[in-house]
């Protein structure tokens, strides 16, 4: 289980099976494949919709997920500015998630309801939802239809600046720069990292295993698709992996790539 911090939301995993690693694995790019993908992952509580909960969590479930999966070191690879060499930059998904974390904003008081006030004035907002990013980034313009969507009545450009400023801090999402050096030319470089964008790539690579493990344990058992896509997920890597290591190599490769 894992306490979302922004909403406050409790999300415990649910089994997969093989029809969510389908829907994975040839799901959505971006947010809205990320929201699918929380959606059929976890068992939200309170229930909520995975849209209605801000970006920031959704983030962190993705995050979440792929850190029990294969561990906590992430790699980001990006270019050196000065030489243009390849770069990486090597860090723990538990420390970027504890860096980001949201915190009290010193412009706004908190007012009921996921509610806000500014300090200063007296406009109220509250923090954006995937489903107010998703529709707004559809719009002709995404920031006045965000900000339309989520503070109360209609503010001067400033006032819209400082209700930005508190959102960040308020509901941070996992989009941020890491910094390193590069062992070329020895110049500091940041690497812009979306660690949810990172993290959901690699969990689609895992699942898109699936297509080779139901043709594996069809071959090797005459099993149907349907039965086969029912299992829970480890259970059938566990029959898949039982079949290739009990075959020759070389069949077990075709059957594969078959
Ligand atoms: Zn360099």
């Amino acid at each position: 289980m894992l306490a979302l911090p922004i909403s406050g939301v409790q999300a415990t995993w649910r089994p997969a099976t093989g029809r969510d690693d389908i829907a994975l694995a040839d799901g959505a790019q971006g947010l809205e494949g990320a929201v699918d993908y929380v959606g059929s992952a976890v068992r939200l509580d309170p229930p909520v919709e995975a849209r209605d909960l801000p970006v920031g969590d959704v983030d962190l479930v993705v995050v979440w997920d792929r850190r029990e999966r294969r561990g906590d070191t992430m790699v980001a690879e990006g270019r050196c500015g000065r030489c243009l060499e390849p770069v990486d930059v090597r860090f723990s998904l538990a420390a970027y998630a504890a860096h980001h974390r949201p915190r009290a904003s010193r412009r706004a008081e908190p007012i009921g309801d996921g509610w806000f006030r500014l300090r200063a004035g007296e406009a109220e907002f509250r923090v954006p939802t995937s489903a107010d990013v998703l529709e707004a980034a559809a719009s002709v313009d995404p920031r006045s239809e965000l900000l339309d969507r989520c503070v109360r009545g209609t503010v001067p450009p400033a006032t819209a600046r400082s209700i930005e400023a508190a959102m960040a801090r308020l509901a941070p999402t996992l989009r941020a720069a890491v910094a390193g050096t590069c062992p070329e030319c020895g110049a500091a470089f940041e690497l812009e990292v979306d660690a949810r964008e990172l993290c959901m790539a690699e969990l689609r690579q895992d699942a898109i295993t699936v297509y080779d493990d139901v043709n594996l344990i069809a071959t090797a058992y005459g099993w149907s698709q349907d039965d086969i896509l029912d299992l829970p997920s480890a259970r059938r890597r566990r029959y898949a992996g039982t079949i290739a290591g009990h075959l020759p190599e070389t069949r077990a490769r075709e059957l594969a790539h078959a």
